[in-house]
């Protein structure tokens, strides 16, 4: 296989800096549901603590190298800073440079894995090929044992895809636009056939592998962590109702672990990440979604604490509100594995009748047959009932 890409003039810090900054805009990149440990001959291992990793101020994925292969791009998707009309430097890294940086950043501890995205460079398949040899040269070269998810190109020819899925955790494919029309307007050189083509060929992948698992204890893993997709909301016209159904129908259809879209908080506008102390504030994008939409998901999440029915009624105090989640998350080989363990999740947010805002994320290994996600919520409760000064709260302060 030859490959063209040649590292060029620029230095790897300045490619890493167009490069990462370029990612920033490509959400889809939890590294939730792999586990796998350290095998004593290679570098790295895999965590399924179910973290939904958070952005840093430039966007980029606490704990993963964000990055992308390239921002070139044949391609001119209308909402797309890397679209080939767009005036800004382009740069493209080599298969050993990402696997260069990519050892060097986990050896300083600094990530747990990679996220590997790109623009277009010729066409398709000549790009998956050059993440194909990306996560190749990593697993086998580098001997990097540790999260990699990489993105599936649309159009590009599906033994790429296939020999891809062997090596990564995970894979997406973005829908980039919740219709078939919004995607004709905005990003004309795609097509809906090509996105859910590669997507329903990883599905069945991952059906079949599970098979072969069954069959033969060490048949090579396909795309273990699943694979997820994310859909831009705002740009074009459609409505909650249409989003919401296109996202269930995905998860329906496609087996997706993940469809990422924007936040339902802040009467739909999305909150600019940031980490802790470095430049809090200020809207990323304004009306994702209506403010009636977010009520709604809002007054929703009050019912499951409020409603003596509610999956989180334990959790219901007289002296303020709180509007809560619970979930659990099971860490499974596959739907027939009943072995795997369970993590609970709480996150409860309490504010609107205090002048002292306070949201709390609590999850717990390791809580099956304790109650799932209802171990979490007492401990958790802790938290607000002496944060909020409760009866329950001084009892604590006491003891
Ligand atoms: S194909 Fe991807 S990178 Fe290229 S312009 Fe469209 S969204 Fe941007």
């Amino acid at each position: 296989m030859e490959y063209l890409v040649t590292g060029g003039e620029m230095s790897l810090e300045d490619k890493l800096q167009v490069l990462t900054d370029a990612a920033k805009y490509d959400v889809a990149c939890t590294s939730s549901g792999v586990e796998r440990k350290g095998d004593g001959k290679r570098i790295g291992n895999c965590v399924a603590a179910g973290i939904c990793h958070s952005f840093s101020g430039d966007g980029r994925c606490i704990s993963l190298l964000k990055i992308l292969l390239t921002n070139e791009c044949i391609y001119d998707c209308k909402y797309c800073r890397n679209r080939n009309s767009n005036d800004i430097p382009r740069a493209t890294f080599t298969p050993d440079e990402i696997c260069t940086l990519t050892m060097e950043f986990y050896r300083r501890n600094y990530i747990e894995g990679l996220f590997l995205s790109s623009g277009i460079l010729q066409n398709p398949t000549f790009t998956m090929e050059l993440i194909f040899r990306t996560v190749w040269l990593l697993r086998n070269k580098y001997r990097f044992n540790g999260y990699v998810h990489v993105k599936t190109i649309p159009g590009a020819a599906p033994e790429m895809i296939e020999q891809t899925g062997f090596l990564a955790d995970r894979m997406s494919v973005n829908l980039e636009l919740p219709t078939a029309e919004g995607l004709h307007t905005l990003a004309p050189n795609k097509h809906r056939k090509s996105i859910l083509t590669p997507m329903r060929q990883v599905q069945n992948g991952i059906r079949n592998n599970r098979n072969d698992l069954v069959l033969y204890r060490n048949a090579p893993k396909f795309v273990a962590g699943g694979q997820s997709t994310q859909m831009i909301i705002g740009a074009t016209p459609e409505s909650d109702y249409q989003i919401i159904n296109v996202a269930e129908s995905l998860y329906r259809k496609f087996d997706l672990k993940r469809v990422f879209y924007s936040a339902f908080v802040n009467e739909g506008d999305m909150v600019k990440p940031y980490l802790t102390g470095d430049g809090a504030g200020g809207f990323w994008k304004e009306d994702v979604f209506t403010p009636e939409a977010a009520q709604k998901v809002l007054d929703g999440l009050y019912q499951v604490v409020e409603d003596p029915e509610g999956t989180a009624h334990e959790a219901y105090r007289s002296e303020y509100r709180l509007a809560g989640k619970t979930g659990t998350a099971e860490i499974k080989d596959s739907k027939e594995d009943t072995d795997g363990t369970e993590l609970g999740w709480f996150v409860g947010m309490s504010g609107e009748d205090t002048e002292k805002p306070l949201l709390i994320v609590m999850m717990i290994e390791d809580v099956k047959g304790r109650g799932g996600s209802h171990y979490v919520i007492p401990k958790a409760m802790k938290g607000f009932d002496v944060y909020n000064k409760t009866d329950e709260g001084e009892a604590e302060h006491e003891g």
